[in-house]
């Protein structure tokens, strides 16, 4: 299994590490600093290794498996988080021709499964962060887990967009530098937009 780590801040590009042995974890900024409830940071952490390769345009490198003949990607998620953090609402900015989602109360074995979390995580630079691993054919390999961090005080707009941006990243879209996608490393989008849309059938609309 194949895991890799990916960092954003809010300043700076995204950076990543991508490496048979690493540890996948990526960290997404959102709008922190200028609303945050504790001092900028100082430096952002040291940042190494190469961007991850992308399957498709906007891309991260990592989707979820279609089985052959299916037609629809159905992504199961947890939602643990309480009623500010709008993921229901969101996960439907990731709703498409070929892919939709089930909410449960608990991953199954073998199927993809988005765990979704809020906890107040401290000054972490990022108000939402997703992490994966990665199996065989660049795919994700077990559950895919957001966290929500609540140190920060935002905006139910805020909210919206830092929860349309993760669930962007579960189903393995990449960051994008349009201002119209909630997928700008930064959102001020609340919603996906068309282009993200078409990234996401481009990833799972090949299906049988
Ligand atoms: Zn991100």
């Amino acid at each position: 299994m194949t895991v890799y780590r990916r960092t954003l801040f809010a300043t700076t590009a995204l950076v990543g590490a991508l490496s048979a042995a690493l540890p996948l974890s990526a960290a997404h900024a959102a709008p922190a600093p200028t609303r945050a409830a504790t001092p900028a940071p100082s430096a952002a952490p040291a940042l190494r290794a190469a961007p991850v390769r992308a399957v498709a345009p906007g891309g991260t490198g990592l989707h979820w498996l279609m089985r052959s003949g299916q037609h629809t990607l159905v992504v199961d998620v947890v939602d643990r988080t309480g009623w500010d953090w709008p993921v229901r609402a969101a996960s439907r900015d990731w709703t498409t021709a070929h892919v939709r989602y089930r909410y449960v109360r608990s991953c199954g074995a073998g199927v993809p499964c988005v765990v979704v979390r809020e906890g107040s995580y401290g000054p972490t630079d990022w108000s939402g962060s997703t992490d994966a691993f990665g199996g065989q054919m660049q795919t994700f390999a077990g559950t895919v887990q957001i966290r929500l961090n609540d140190t920060y005080r935002m905006s139910a707009t805020e909210h919206r967009a830092v929860a349309c941006h993760e669930l962007g990243h579960a189903l393995g879209l990449d960051h994008d530098g349009r201002a119209s996608s909630c997928l700008e490393s930064v959102p001020q989008a609340v919603h996906s937009d068309g282009v993200d849309r078409t990234r996401l059938e481009a990833l799972y609309g090949h299906g049988g």
